[in-house]
Parts: C-alpha cells; sequence; structure tokens
C-alpha cells in the first residue's frame, strides 16, 4: 500500500486544486485533468518567490495560514520555492540578506509584497535600508508581482489620513519609479487566502496573469460587487433592514445597509469564496461589510457602521470598469446614490403601510 507522505501531493490533489481554480474562472470543469496535469509539472519547477513585508501587521500571513486546498505547507514546500520570507525563514542577519541577494540575482522569482511602502527616507528600514529601496531592487527584477492585502494595493490602513509616512502601494511607487514589471492586486483587509493560492495556481497553470480590473486586480475575485451575490439581498429588495444591533430584525438576518453595509459599491466574491476554510463570511457573521477591497476604504468608507447616502449601485452584473468605482461624488454616482437612496426609503414605506 502506498502511503502518502503529509507534505507530498497527489495526482488527485492536483486535480482537487485545478477544479477549485477553474470554478472561478468560469470555465468548463472538463478542463481540469488537461491544467491539473499543467500544474503538476510547474510545481515540479518549483517557482521561485520572494516575500517582502513592508508597513503592515502581517495579518495576510495569518490570513493565508488558514487556506486548505492547498495548506499553507503544500503551497510552500511541494509548489513553490520561497526563496526569502522573513515571517517564516530560518535564515536571520547576513545570511537572510544574501539569500535575498542571491534570490534577485538569480531572476525569474515572483515578488510576494505584504504591506505599504513608506516613502519619506528612515520611515520604514530592514537591514539599514529603505523599504522603497527594496521594492525597487527586488521588484524591477521580478517576473510579476502579487500584491496581497490593502496595505500592498494602497497602502491600507497604514497610509489612512494624515499619512505621515508617505506609505503608497506597490503599482504607484511601480509608475513613479518608472518600473513595468506586471502588478496584481489582491486587495482585503486582510487579503482572502483563496484569492492568493487561486491567483498563483492561474498563474503557474496557465502561465499567464488572469485577468485583471483597471485597479489591477483578477476580475474571476473582483468582477462582480458582494450586493449581486448577497444572501441578503432578498430583503433589501424588499425594504427589511436591521435598525439596530440586538434587533429582531437583526436576528431574522434582514439587510444590513442602513447598518452601514458598503456591499453595493464593494467588489469581491467574498459571498462565494467565504473564510475560514469556506465557513463563514462578515455578512455572514452579522457584521455589515466595511468595503476592505475598495481603494482607500478607511479614509474613504469610514465610520464603517453609517450609512452613506452617495453610493453606487450597479444594477446587475456590471462591471468595475464600467460604472467605475462608486467613491467619487460623480453626477452618475450621485443618482445611483439617491436611486438606493429610494429602495431603501420606499421599503420602510412598504413596510409601514403593511403595519
Ligand atoms: S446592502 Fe449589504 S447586507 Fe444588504 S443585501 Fe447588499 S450586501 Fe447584503
Ligand atoms: S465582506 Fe466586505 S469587509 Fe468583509 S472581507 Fe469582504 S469586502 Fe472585506
Amino acid at each position: 500500500m502506498r502511503v502518502k507522505s503529509a507534505l507530498s501531493l497527489t495526482r488527485r490533489d492536483f486535480l482537487k486544486i485545478a477544479s477549485g481554480t477553474l470554478a472561478y474562472l468560469g470555465f468548463s470543469g472538463s478542463l481540469a485533468p488537461k491544467l491539473a496535469s499543467a500544474l503538476e509539472k510547474a510545481a515540479k519547477k518549483r517557482q521561485p518567490v520572494i516575500w517582502l513585508h513592508f508597513a503592515s501587521d502581517t495579518g495576510c500571513t495569518e490570513s493565508l495560514i488558514k487556506a486548505d486546498k492547498p495548506t499553507p505547507a503544500e503551497l510552500v514546500l511541494d509548489i513553490l520555492s520561497i526563496d526569502y520570507n522573513e515571517t517564516i525563514m530560518a535564515a536571520a542577519g547576513h545570511q537572510a540578506e544574501e539569500n535575498l541577494n542571491n534570490a534577485v540575482k538569480r531572476g525569474g522569482y515572483i515578488c510576494v509584497v505584504e504591506g505599504g511602502i513608506p516613502t519619506k527616507e528612515g520611515h520604514g528600514m530592514i537591514a539599514g535600508k529603505n523599504m522603497y529601496e527594496i521594492m525597487e531592487e527586488v521588484g524591477k527584477n521580478a517576473v510579476a508581482v502579487v500584491a496581497i492585502g490593502a496595505c500592498s494595493f494602497d497602502g491600507g490602513i497604514p497610509a489612512g489620513s494624515p499619512n505621515p509616512s508617505a506609505i503608497i502601494g506597490v503599482r504607484e511607487f511601480f509608475q513613479r519609479k518608472g518600473i513595468k514589471t506586471p502588478v496584481i492586486n489582491l486587495p482585503g483587509c486582510p487579503v482572502n487566502p483563496e484569492f492568493v493560492i487561486g491567483t498563483v495556481v492561474h498563474v503557474l497553470m496557465l502561465g499567464k496573469v488572469p485577468e485583471l480590473d483597471k485597479l489591477g486586480r483578477p476580475k474571476m475575485y473582483y468582477g462582480r460587487t458582494i450586493h449581486d451575490n448577497c444572501p441578503r439581498r432578498a430583503h433589501f429588495d424588499k425594504g427589511q433592514f436591521v435598525e439596530a444591533f440586538g434587533s429582531k430584525e437583526e436576528a431574522m438576518g434582514y439587510c444590513l445597509y442602513k447598518m452601514g453595509c458598503k456591499g453595493p459599491e464593494t467588489y469581491s466574491e467574498c459571498p462565494r469564496v467565504l473564510w475560514n476554510a469556506r465557513l463563514n463570511w462578515c455578512i455572514g457573521a452579522g457584521s455589515p461589510c466595511i468595503g476592505c477591497m475598495e481603494p482607500k476604504f478607511v479614509d474613504n468608507l469610514a465610520p464603517f457602521y453609517s450609512r452613506l447616502a452617495n453610493i453606487s449601485l450597479p444594477s446587475g452584473d456590471v462591471s468595475a470598469d464600467k460604472i467605475g468605482i462608486g467613491m467619487a461624488v460623480a453626477t452618475g454616482v450621485i443618482v445611483a446614490g439617491h436611486a438606493i437612496g429610494r429602495v431603501v426609503t420606499g421599503g420602510k414605506k412598504k413596510e409601514e403601510e403593511k403595519e
């Protein structure tokens, strides 16, 4: 009898991983065996990865350890070759710096960035170097950069106003420096582990970057609003809202829009992919969505438990590219905001009429 080592993926495991990613790409499951072979072949080559940590709380690494298909151990030991990662590597001090320099010289690596980049001198340093210097050195030689979490997307919480360290995201940093390396943005606070695994698997399996929206986010995970897929949507449409935490409406699972839910303007597959190994998610646990996948979510969307008047309400499956992100107070956005307001007040009226 063949005993499978805990850290050795079988053909069946690759098939499961390939099928999982195909589901989000909207491809037929019949392609899974072919793509599983491609993934298995790519895994044998052990794609080198340099994982950089900048201004963040390492919450995205915490999030990633919840992945289960594949597990972080399988990802790190069986599929990728993590040449540098300050959180998990055994090396320290000069040895760690040497590992990083050697990996950059060898080239051919994917760079994963966790955290925003402080652009003021001395505001974020590792081994005597400014974080922005490290980002430039490592970023320009990378095959691609995967920017995980809100912080590497646009600075996230560390870049909240007044942003004393002038922290920015990877894409903006590359634009300022003229670095042409492609950047895949996976925002979220923290990043959804399934989005990271699926994106890495996509790159290894198909040998290319997934289709991105105008903010550099893979459309397979950021193509539709939370509101479009929300299990509470029927309550929204009927005008049934939670007005206070602890109320009977909350116990009945009514819509959280009036409690500040930003689901109508947040593009993410949270309702389908879920969190903690597909166990639950924010709205499922009774919390309004705070819009953590959207640009400058702290400055633009706080206070998180207050309803925003000027939000966009895309009808049907309209992509972010078509309608733009609903933070700017543009005419269309105001009109859409009024539209959602009408649904809310109209719904309330209907409720009152019923009583
Ligand atoms: S407003 Fe929020 S809770 Fe209500 S249906 Fe939309 S996403 Fe769901
Ligand atoms: S439901 Fe909203 S707040 Fe929760 S993770 Fe998804 S985008 Fe972020």
